[in-house]
């Protein structure tokens, strides 16, 4: 409840046709030197500005009290204010007409006063012209015309309809057993027509709820609207409606009101669409992150795997080895070494040419692969025909059996090429970290034991024994 009151330019910033008519009208006698009296208002007046007159005199306690009011000038209640002093009536329209009468009063002239509504007034904000005026008598009377500049509904209809979302009420229609079946939209802001693809509000406030939401792509919205009418329980969530015109998506509220449902719908198609495709983005980092990581495997496996037999090469192997070696020395637990190479495979190439010596290393490759425990021991293919394995928490003993295991399994195999048939054997060097822990000496040592088990005849397991029984000099072929 707010008065904006003006005393100046009131020609111009009057609105309503009446006020100035009025005005004028006040205008002509005081400009004609004679005194503004009620008699100005005559039977010509009162007929047409009767309903909007209001006629109020000071009271001896300061208060105004009034002597006519119109039928369209009720106070913020809707009662009739005359015979009432303003001390008597609610304090927003007593403000008014106090401001009103008593500025007039001072000016002796003409004042305006825009007076906002309480809530309970139909009328939003009226236009208030106040006149000083007298009676026959010369005693002071004022002359205030109020003219309702806006209406509640119309001032609601407006708000509504400039909403971003679209909003509906809804009452139920129940069949003969009382159960609810539909809703008949009884009201509903221009979104709302918009949002349903209806071509006018009348032709959305005609039709039901079903209509609206029931056809087969607005159906979950329709059941949905329905179990919040049968439920007296709101319900949110989004859905997707494929229109005659476009596809969009919503966000709806729906909410019992009174004995029907508040439907609000939010258009987050601009939102949706921004999120699918930050999803489709996402997934297409995910691919490329995913063949990024194969690419790494690949190149991973490129500098650490032998790719003929898929062992460990050189470099990963000593990058393992050391590990490991440097794990048993904390631990003190012994750690063996066997160096293998396959014997006269220069033979097997210069026979059955390199693709049959491939076949072969490659055959011999997994008998080595084979019983080896995975995370423990290290298997590698050390260049050309040599491999070497080390074994952790193995001493002399179970090396050189492991060993003669693969001999003998390698002994035992024939290696089918074409019509060839090619029996490889093995030499194999056995050492073990007690006297070293130097990965190069380990390796030195099984090599030399190697060594004499070439030179003592081939298709055999030595050990650093062997090579201090057997200096190389001496030793038989
Ligand atoms: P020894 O019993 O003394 O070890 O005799 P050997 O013939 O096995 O030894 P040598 O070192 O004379 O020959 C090894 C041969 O291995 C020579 C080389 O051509 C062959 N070789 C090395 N790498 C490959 C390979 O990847 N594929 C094939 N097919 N042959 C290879
Ligand atoms: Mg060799
Ligand atoms: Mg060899």
């Amino acid at each position: 409840m707010t008065n904006e009151l003006f005393t100046a330019d009131l020609e111009v910033r009057l609105r309503s046709a009446e006020a100035n008519f009025l005005l004028r009208r006040y205008k002509t006698e005081i400009n004609a030197g004679r005194p503004a009296t009620v008699a100005m208002l005559d039977r010509d007046i009162m007929r047409v500005y009767g309903p909007h007159l209001v006629v109020l005199e000071m009271t001896a306690e300061g208060e105004f009290a009034f002597l006519y009011s119109g039928a369209t000038v009720p106070d913020d209640k809707g009662s009739a204010l005359s015979a009432k002093t303003t001390d008597k009536i609610d304090a927003g329209t007593a403000g008014l007409y106090r401001l009103g009468c008593s500025e007039a009063n001072t000016a002796n002239d003409a004042v305006c006063i825009n007076h906002q509504s309480g809530l309970d007034s139909s009328v939003h904000r009226w236009e208030c012209l106040f006149l000083p005026m007298e009676d026959s008598d010369h005693k002071r009377m004022f002359v205030a015309l109020c003219m309702p500049r806006e209406m509640k509904h119309e001032f609601l209809r407006v708000m509504l309809d400039a909403l971003p979302n679209a909003a509906m009420i809804a009452t139920p229609i129940r069949d003969s057993h009382n159960e609810i079946i539909d809703a008949s939209i009884i009201a509903a802001n221009a979104r709302a027509v918009e949002f349903t693809e209806h071509s006018s509000l009348h032709g959305l406030m005609t039709t039901t709820l079903c209509h609206a939401f029931g056809d087969a792509t607005m159906s979950s919205g329709w059941d949905r609207h329905m179990t919040v009418l049968r439920s007296g329980k709101p319900q949110t969530f989004d859905y997707h409606h494929r229109g005659e015109n476009a596809s969009r998506w919503f966000h709806v509220h729906s909410a019992p009101v009174r004995d029907g449902i508040q439907i609000s719908m939010t258009d987050i198609t601009e939102m949706k669409r921004a999120f699918l495709e930050l999803e489709h983005q996402k997934k297409v980092l995910m691919d490329e992150m995913e063949q990024r990581r194969g690419l790494e495997q690949e190149l991973w496996a490129l500098a650490h795997l032998d790719p003929l037999t898929g062992l460990p090469n050189r470099r990963a192997f000593r990058d393992a080895a050391l590990l490991k070696l440097a794990e048993a020395q904390t631990a003190h637990r012994p750690c063996a070494i066997i160096t293998i190479d396959i014997d006269h495979f220069k033979r097997v190439n210069d026979a059955y040419g390199h693709g049959a010596g491939d076949t072969v290393l490659r055959r011999v490759a997994d008998i080595i692969k084979a019983p080896l425990r995975p995370n423990t021991d290290i298997g590698a293919r050390m260049g050309g025909e040599e491999f070497t394995v080390l074994l952790p928490d193995t001493d002399t003993e179970a090396a050189i059996a492991f060993a003669e295991k693969l001999r003998r399994r390698i002994e035992q195999t024939v290696v089918v090429v074409g019509e060839n048939e090619i029996r490889p054997t093995i030499s194999l060097g056995v050492a073990l970290n007690r006297k070293s822990t130097d990965l190069d000496d380990l390796i030195d040592r099984a090599d030399r034991a190697l060594y004499t088990a070439k030179r003592t005849g081939r298709n055999k397991v030595a050990t650093e024994i062997d090579v201090q029984a057997s200096p190389s000099k001496t030793a038989a072929a």
